[in-house]
C-alpha cells in the first residue's frame, strides 16, 4: 500500500486534503516516523502529484468499527457541502445517539440517521435535541429514530450512570470536569453537592475517592434515577452518599460546611453566596460567562469572599462553548482561611 511521507506539522493539512480529493487510505492508520508521519493513501496516480515522497509500505489496519469515524465523512456520501456546513455536533448516551438538527436540514433527517448508524452501529435511538427549559434544565427531545424511549444507562470514567432525557438532566460532554473534580479530591474530604442531577459528578467522585458526599436536587425525578444510581454502582464505589430532594436554597441553611462544595449551577440561578457559604477549603462554581466579561466574573467571586470574611484565590477555567463567545465556566476558589 502507498503512504505520503509528510513532516509532522503538516500532517493534519494534508490529511484534510487527501479525505477531500478522496485519495486518503482511511482504513488503514498513520505512521510517526521521527519528523513525518506517513499518512495511507490509496493506490491512485493522483498522490504522485502531490508533492511529497510517495513510499510503499504496509501500515496497519485499524479496527472495523473505526472505519467511520466521523460522521461528515459519511455524510459527504449525501449530503452537498453546503448542508454539510449546517451539521452540529452530537452526542452519543448510552445507546441513544442525540443531535441537533437546523430548519436547513430537516429535509435531510433521514441521511443524517443513515450517517449516525454507520458510525454508531450499536445505536437503539436518535434523538433531536431542542433547548435546555425551566428549572429543572430538562431538554425537549423528539425521537427520529428507533426504540421509543429516553432512558437509558450511560458509561463514563468506570461508572453508570442512569439517565432520562425526558425527566432530567445530563450533559455526557462533562465527563472530563468530572474527571479532573475527581482528581482533586482527597481522600477523608466532605464534599457537598447541590444542583446534583442523576448524580454523575457524586458517582465519578465516590468511584475514585474515600469520601462522604451529600448531594441536593430539586427534581423529583432526578433525586429518583439517582438513588438508583447509587444502587447501580454500589460495589465499584468507594465513597458514601447522602442524597437529600429539596431546593438547595432551603436545604443548604440547615447542612454544616463542608471541606469542598461543587456547584454545577444552572444558567440563570445565582447560587454564589449560597455555596461559598458552605465551603471550608475549596468551592468549585460554574457559570455562563460571555468571554469579555470573565474578569468581572473574578471580580464577584472575589468581592463575595472579602464579603464573607474569606480569603480566598480564584482561578477561572473554560469549561466548554456554549454558544458563540459564551463559555460555560468553572471557577476553582480556594479559601485560605
Ligand atoms: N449536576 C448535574 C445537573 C446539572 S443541571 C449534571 O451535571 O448532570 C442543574 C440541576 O439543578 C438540574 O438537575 C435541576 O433540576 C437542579 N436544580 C435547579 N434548581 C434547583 C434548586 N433550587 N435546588 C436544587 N436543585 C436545583
Amino acid at each position: 500500500m502507498p503512504a505520503l511521507k509528510v513532516p509532522r506539522t503538516e500532517a493534519e493539512p494534508v490529511k484534510r486534503k487527501l479525505k477531500k480529493l478522496n485519495l486518503y487510505g482511511g482504513k488503514r492508520r498513520p505512521k510517526r516516523e521521527g519528523d513525518f508521519v506517513l499518512l495511507p493513501v490509496l493506490d491512485d496516480p493522483g498522490v504522485y502529484g502531490l508533492g511529497y515522497e510517495v513510499l510503499s509500505i504496509e501500515l496497519p489496519l485499524r479496527p472495523e468499527r473505526q472505519i467511520y469515524k466521523n460522521l461528515e465523512s459519511v455524510l459527504a456520501e449525501r449530503l452537498t457541502p453546503e448542508e454539510l456546513k449546517y451539521l452540529r455536533r452530537y452526542d452519543v448516551i448510552g445507546d441513544i445517539a442525540v443531535i441537533q438538527i437546523p430548519p436547513e436540514l430537516e429535509h435531510r433527517v433521514d441521511d443524517i440517521v443513515w450517517g449516525l448508524r454507520k458510525v454508531h452501529p450499536f445505536i437503539k435511538v436518535v434523538a433531536k435535541k431542542g433547548f435546555h427549559e425551566g428549572a429543572f434544565r430538562i431538554r425537549d427531545y423528539s425521537i427520529i429514530w428507533g426504540e421509543k424511549r429516553l432512558t437509558t444507562v450511560h458509561k463514563e470514567n468506570g461508572v453508570e450512570i442512569k439517565v432520562d432525557l425526558s425527566r432530567a438532566f445530563f450533559n455526557p460532554r462533562m465527563k472530563g470536569e468530572r474527571y479532573r473534580l475527581a482528581q482533586l479530591v482527597k481522600d477523608g474530604e466532605r464534599v457537598l453537592i447541590p444542583f446534583a442531577g442523576v448524580i454523575p459528578y457524586v458517582l465519578v467522585i465516590a468511584r475514585y475517592k474515600n469520601v462522604k458526599i451529600t448531594a441536593v436536587e430539586l427534581n423529583e425525578e432526578a433525586y429518583k434515577i439517582g438513588l438508583e444510581n447509587i444502587e447501580l454502582n454500589r460495589k465499584r464505589l468507594k465513597g458514601e452518599i447522602e442524597s437529600i430532594h429539596g431546593d438547595a436554597f432551603e436545604v443548604l441553611q440547615e447542612l454544616p460546611t463542608f471541606d469542598r462544595v461543587i456547584s454545577p449551577t444552572p444558567r440563570g440561578v445565582d447560587a454564589l453566596a449560597l455555596t461559598l457559604s458552605k465551603a471550608r477549603k475549596w468551592l468549585h462554581y460554574y457559570d455562563f460567562v460571555h468571554e469579555e466579561k470573565i474578569g468581572e466574573f473574578r471580580e464577584r467571586i472575589l468581592d463575595e469572599c472579602r464579603r464573607q470574611g474569606k480569603e480566598c484565590n480564584v482561578r477561572i477555567k473554560k469549561v466548554s462553548d456554549f454558544k458563540p463567545h459564551v463559555f460555560k465556566v468553572c471557577a476553582d476558589v480556594k479559601i485560605l482561611e
